[in-house]
């Protein structure tokens, strides 16, 4: 039994992991040079509770299992993840109502904890939320996470578990005969396949496609976010909420995993074809951050260290397309838009062991092997593990992207672990994340690079493809 995953997201990746527990031939194709660098390098990283899902729909059962889920599955992966909780706030007597609409929303999707709170309990808990706060809804379920680390962690325990991955090759064809899936064709190569997940983001309706299958376009709906640096310091311990649109759940103040705080999304609806639109313009980060400023007013803006978007993968009925096709071997994990990020993990064992088990008649095997260790990050040892590290090698004494404290050793790890590019180095490692934004870093990761992987320095890229970075010698 031969099995191709199409796409390396957060979605791909977990449901990859999932099939390396069955006896089977288990292929992960990624278009781009490394996992997790679709949507799910590029949005909120907040596990949402799953009040703002309507009840009875896929997406608010997936969230709501999709949260519970996050804490187990971080543990075994290794994976950082906080349990932070959140607050919708309302400034105005009109915006109540909605918050109790969301307390009773939130109670029938079984989402645990929830309370409606005054005004008083709100700004203690919080003290930089706006004085015009009149009322907030408390999730304490909220959290938040590294979304393209909790990707690439589960594909290295899905490689450990016999996961054959092969990134830089996009899928370009499939071939189907009597209504059934025969072959997979890449840039690469052609594959005998009994059966192929969709699970290619914002690209999935044109897997189907492939595949004969019609199904809704995937149109990307851009956010656009301004990131403020650690130096920000714990100005709001939790996720905060506006009061929801229709559209959107509005313009956040999120506290990131390392420290920083980050501010948005926007929502703008792009034409279908623009699946890569993923550039900033000044109208989308003026608003992220003039929506963030609603919520909380004393933000620092020169601690602004970055500006990015990310493109939703939205469905005309805004649901997720998760399960068994009309064709006999394809099966997908479409238009996951937001909360797919909480979802993914549910997503992942429902289609898995729920679907694909026993359409494909998958047996379990012994060996699966759920434990995945991280990188060692000096910055987080104790004094005497960074000692003791350092003295076996003192590589993990050598400091190379200073503002987030990330060694020679840490980078050598990443590189051993898959990394290929300056990109690869920096979601594995956060080298190159930090205020600098890579300015006193990148020259030197680019030359690990190219020591550890015997490459000349020219060759090295950012993100792969035709992303060189240096063009040629200075002084010959
Ligand atoms: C602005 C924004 C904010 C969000 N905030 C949150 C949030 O806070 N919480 C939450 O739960 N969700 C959030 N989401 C949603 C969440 O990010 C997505 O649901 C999730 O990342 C989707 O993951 P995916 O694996 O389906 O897609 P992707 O990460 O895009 O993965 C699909 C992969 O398929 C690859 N691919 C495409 N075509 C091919 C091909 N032909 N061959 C091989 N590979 C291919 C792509 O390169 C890509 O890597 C947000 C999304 C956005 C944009």
């Amino acid at each position: 039994m031969r099995i191709a995953v199409i796409g390396g997201g957060i979605v791909g990746s977990l449901i990859a992991r999932e099939l390396t527990r069955y006896d089977a031939d288990i292929l992960l194709f990624e278009k781009e040079a490394d996992i997790g660098w679709g949507v799910t390098k590029a949005n909120s990283a907040v596990v949402h509770g799953g009040f703002h899902e309507t009840p009875g729909t896929d997406r608010a059962s997936f969230c709501v299992e999709g949260n519970r889920l996050y804490e187990s599955i971080s543990r075994e992966l290794d994976v950082p993840f906080k349990r932070i909780g959140a607050y919708v706030v309302a400034f105005s007597d009109d915006e109540v109502p909605a918050l109790h609409l969301l307390y009773e929303q939130g109670l029938e999707n079984g989402v645990p904890g929830l309370e409606l709170q005054d005004r008083e309990t709100v700004l203690t808990r919080e003290p930089h939320l706006s004085p015009s706060v009149v009322a907030g809804l408390w999730s304490p379920s909220v959290g938040i996470t590294e979304p393209w680390g909790l990707a690439i962690a589960s594909v290295e325990n899905a490689v450990a578990n016999g996961l054959d991955l092969h990134v830089a090759e996009g899928v370009t064809g499939l071939d189907v005969a009597d209504s059934r899936v025969k072959r997979m064709i890449t840039g690469k190569g052609e594959y005998e396949v009994d059966a192929v997940v969709n699970a290619a983001g914002l690209f999935a309706d044109r897997i189907a496609e492939m595949a004969g299958i019609a199904q809704p376009i995937i149109s990307p709906r851009r956010g656009e976010y301004a990131l403020l640096d650690k130096k920000v310091g714990p100005l709001v311990s939790s996720v905060i909420f506006p009061t929801p649109s229709d559209i959107s759940k509005g313009t956040l103040v999120v506290p990131t995993i390392d420290g920083g705080i980050l501010l948005g999304p926007t929502a703008k609806d792009l034409p279908a074809g623009d699946k890569t639109a993923t550039e900033t313009t000044r109208d989308g980060v003026h608003e992220a951050i003039e929506g963030a400023r609603r919520l909380v007013p004393d933000l620092d803006l020169s601690l602004v260290v970055k500006t990015f978007a990310g493109l939703r993968p939205e469905t005309p009925d805004k649901q997720f397309i998760v399960g068994q096709s009309d064709v006999d071997g394809f099966f997908q994990a479409a238009g996951m838009r937001s909360p797919g990020l909480t979802a993914a993990p549910a997503v992942a064992q429902y289609l898995v062991h729920e679907v694909m088990a026993s359409a494909l008649n998958l047996v379990k095997k012994r060996s699966f092997d759920p434990v995945r260790h991280g990188i060692r990050k000096v910055i987080e040892l104790s004094g005497e593990e960074a000692d003791a590290l350092i003295e076996a090698d003192p590589s993990y004494g050598s400091v190379i992207c200073q503002c987030n404290h990330v060694t020679e050793g840490e980078v050598v790890e990443a590189i051993h672990r898959g990394a290929r590019t300056l990109d690869g180095v920096k979601f594995r490692t956060r080298a190159g994340f930090g205020r600098c934004q890579g300015g006193f870093c990148t020259d030197k990761i680019l030359m690990i690079l190219a020591r550890e992987l015997n490459l000349s320095p020219g060759s090295i890229t950012l993100r792969g493809g035709e992303s060189e970075v240096l063009s040629g010698k200075v002084r010959l």
